[in-house]
């Protein structure tokens, strides 16, 4: 195409405060009154209350549904299933990435409107209009572009401020990577998931992302580890679900996401929370971009601070063959590699990472 359009996705309306739930009957009545609800034990349970009561208030008839456990094509259409022959008409997530993942799949299937959620601010899934599809056992299967974002996104911190501080963390490795990558991207124009070319609102918006976990990281994770909700517990779930998911998909992605996936399959590494390890891969990245020692600096330092990984020992990798292979994944054939300033062979990658290692146990 030779004028190729910029383009801006997002999910129609955001919500989030401490309570948000009891609100939630009056964001999902416009959308539909026959809700069929999918979540894990700890997702549905964690947000049951609200949902019976404000469903009540807004005469919403519910139904709950387990979550088998994966993202699969098996589950989406269980899920489809279930939706379809119930006569439902508003698909709902409540949990964490892979039930919200079925769900905004299944939906999109039915073209029904979808609700999501989320019960942890461990990744940038709530607001995407993409699914990641898992294998019945759990390994990655593929990238489902779904071409519509969620309905409605509603947050209740409070939840999120109940939910093991980990997830909180990890959520902050994803969105921590957003503005590094979105910045490469930009540089080389970049197609963004919905094909166009990255607009400068994405550009604010992952920019705040990075900007709000370094200022607020730190007093999020204290707030959490307390189950509590402060200012700055709020910002940085703000950063986590709706910042970092604009600004991944209107933005873009590069070695920081790539990499995790080529990591997600060394042994050790397997372990580890998607956050974690785009975090670690995004220290390669910057390394591999030469990025200047105060970025470098700051980076490993925010890392630190929050507990997120700075060594291969603290994805459970070391150097050696499937650390090797991970990167030539990542160097081939479908990665980023083409798109990018600076060079990325499978040796440029391997080096760096073990260089990030280095630095962050000269750190420890
Ligand atoms: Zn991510």
């Amino acid at each position: 195409m030779e004028n190729r359009p910029y383009i801006f996705i997002s999910p129609s309306k955001y919500v989030q405060g401490a309570g948000a739930i009891g609100e939630l009957g009056a964001h999902v009545a416009p959308l539909g009154d026959r809700v069929l609800v999918l979540g894990g034990k700890s997702g549905l349970a964690a947000t049951r209350a609200g949902r019976a009561e404000s469903f009540a208030k807004h005469n919403l008839t519910e139904r709950e549904e387990p979550f088998g456990g994966e993202s699969s094509e098996r589950e989406i259409a269980r899920v489809a299933d279930i939706a379809k022959s119930g006569g439902f008409n508003v698909l709902m997530a409540c949990g964490g990435g892979k039930a919200i993942d079925t769900t905004k799949a299944a939906a999109a299937q039915l073209g029904l409107p979808c609700a999501v959620v989320p019960t942890v601010a461990s990744n940038d899934s709530p607001c995407s209009s993409l699914s990641v599809i898992y294998g019945d056992d759990g390994t990655f299967d593929r990238l489902l572009l779904l071409g519509r974002n969620p309905d409605l996104v509603l947050v209740d911190t409070a939840i999120i401020a109940a939910a093991p501080v980990r997830q909180l963390v990890s959520g902050m490795g994803d969105a921590l990577a957003t503005w590094f990558e979105a910045e490469v991207g930009y540089g080389v124009g970049a197609i963004n998931v919905p094909g166009g070319l990255i607009t400068q609102s994405a550009m604010a918006l992952a920019k705040l992302c990075a900007d709000t976990l370094f200022e607020f990281g730190v007093g999020a994770k204290i707030a959490c580890e307390n189950n509590i909700v402060t200012p700055a517990l709020e910002r940085v779930v703000e950063a986590n679900t709706l910042l970092s998911g604009i600004g991944f998909e209107s933005g873009s992605v590069s070695i920081a996401h790539a990499l995790s996936s080529g990591l997600a399959a060394v042994p050790g590494a397997h372990e580890h929370t998607h956050g974690e390890l785009v975090a670690f891969c995004l220290l390669t990245q910057l390394i591999m971009q030469a990025a200047s020692h105060e970025t470098v600096t700051r980076v490993f330092g925010f890392c630190k601070s929050v507990g997120l990984p700075t060594t291969l020992a603290d994805i459970g990798a070391q150097p050696g063959e499937p650390l090797r292979r991970a990167a030539e994944v990542t160097a081939g054939g479908g990665g980023p590699s083409g798109n990018l300033p600076f060079p990325c062979s499978a040796r440029a990658i391997y080096d760096a990472m073990i260089s990030v290692d280095a630095v962050g146990r000269m750190m420890a």
